[in-house]
């Protein structure tokens, strides 16, 4: 038999305990977790290999893996584990860590993914947002209704953000490029279905969520997963609806409630609003055997309902009128709305990228489950 030289990496398995898979050590292999497991495909079943290979600190192995991203984190693994070893904790764990060394720059995936440096990433657009309002001299109240474009004019707005953006956004492709090129060189299989028709098919599952249904016990947790995914479609759509209406010669700001802008961002302000609560009444469920949600993911259910109650506050306090308040909500608004967006690449919401590519791969080397 050949020998197979194997380069273990022990501070990975440090970092994986340090940051949440402290019960990784507990695994015996019995492979129970992989039976119950209803994502798991039968060719390549997960997660008991990713407990070994985390044990052994193959990294490699496990940044090239598209198994830790077809993983939903339902925790069914969790509840019949024997040895209490928590695999689908570890597996977020190990997602959390790979979105974290697979940033660019990877200065960024320490400040967003480590919830003790959350502080300094809302510092980031705070400096920002206070250089530009001072510099142009819009630090101030302004006089009159209250119109938030008064305060923080738009092309302002537009010019902060885009170009945030579009940095982020290039740098995000380019941490997807690396995921897709290890995926391709750590697995070497042979494709069996071309990349637009399996990516096609991942959309589709996406929208229905299919894969959520198949998580046994946790299934409920499909409809919190749509009312979070839909309400950031929603406000996606709002946002560039809203750039094109400041643009329109004919539309008076501030937009009438009984536009159909508001309604979609209404709608969407409030699934967001709903799924994030309860996202966290989730996490803080304890059935034994649900995650035990590490820091990372609170960050996330956190700043998912700030984002959301400040949104609702800045268009409640607008109605009624006061000024003094409006204008100070609307700025902390935007604090959160340029964290959600911009810091996408680095924080929970990467996910989306990282598991559309792992389910597409997947469904391309023939190793998926039947939807
Ligand atoms: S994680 Fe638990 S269920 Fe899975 S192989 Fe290890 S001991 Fe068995
Ligand atoms: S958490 Fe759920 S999807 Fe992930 S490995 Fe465990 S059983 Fe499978």
């Amino acid at each position: 038999m050949a020998e197979q030289v194997i380069s273990p990496d022990l501070n990975f398995v440090k970092d994986i305990i340090a940051s949440g898979g402290d019960t990784l050590k507990k695994c015996f292999q019995c492979a129970t977790c992989t039976v119950v497991c209803n994502a798991t495909p039968n060719n390549r079943p997960f997660p008991r290999k990713e407990m070994i290979y985390a044990q052994w600190g193959l990294k490699d192995k496990l940044i090239s893996s598209p198994d830790v991203w077809l993983c939903h984190n339902c925790n069914d693994c969790t509840k019949y584990c024997p040895r209490g070893a928590r695999p689908g904790d570890v597996l977020s764990t190990m997602r959390q860590k790979f979105i974290q060394e697979n940033a660019m720059p990877s200065i960024m995936g320490k400040v967003v993914t480590q919830p003790k440096m959350t502080l300094i990433a809302l510092a980031i657009p705070l400096v920002l947002f206070l250089l530009v309002l001072g510099l142009t001299g819009h630090l101030r109240t302004p006089e009159g209704q209250i119109v938030y474009s008064k305060f923080f004019p738009i092309p302002y707005i537009e010019a902060v953000f885009m170009s945030a953006v579009g940095l982020a956004g290039i740098a995000y492709l380019a941490s997807l490029y690396r995921f897709w090129n290890s995926m391709s060189k750590g697995n070497n299989q042979p494709y069996t279905k071309g990349i637009v028709p399996a990516f096609i098919e991942t959309l589709i599952e996406f929208a229905k969520h299919s894969r959520f249904a198949k998580c046994g016990p946790n299934a409920d947790r499909r409809i919190v997963h749509m009312l979070v995914f839909y309400g950031f479609v929603g406000l996606l759509i709002t946002t560039i609806w809203v750039t094109v209406y400041y643009y329109a010669p004919k539309i008076n700001t501030p937009i009438a409630l009984s536009d159909p802008l508001k309604w979609v961002a209404n709608i969407s302000a409030a699934s967001l609003l709903i799924g994030g609560v309860l996202l966290a009444l989730n996490k803080m469920k304890d059935k034994g055997f649900v995650s035990k949600s590490s820091t990372f993911d609170w960050i996330f259910a956190i700043m998912i309902l700030l984002l959301c109650i400040t949104g609702i506050l800045t268009e409640l306090i607008r109605l009624a009128g006061i000024a003094t308040l409006a204008y100070p909500i609307y700025f902390i608004h935007l604090l959160f709305v340029f964290y959600t967006i911009v810091f996408f690449p680095y924080s929970k919401l990467s996910h989306m990228g990282y598991r559309a590519l792992a389910i597409t791969y997947s469904k391309m080397t023939n190793r998926d489950i039947q939807i």
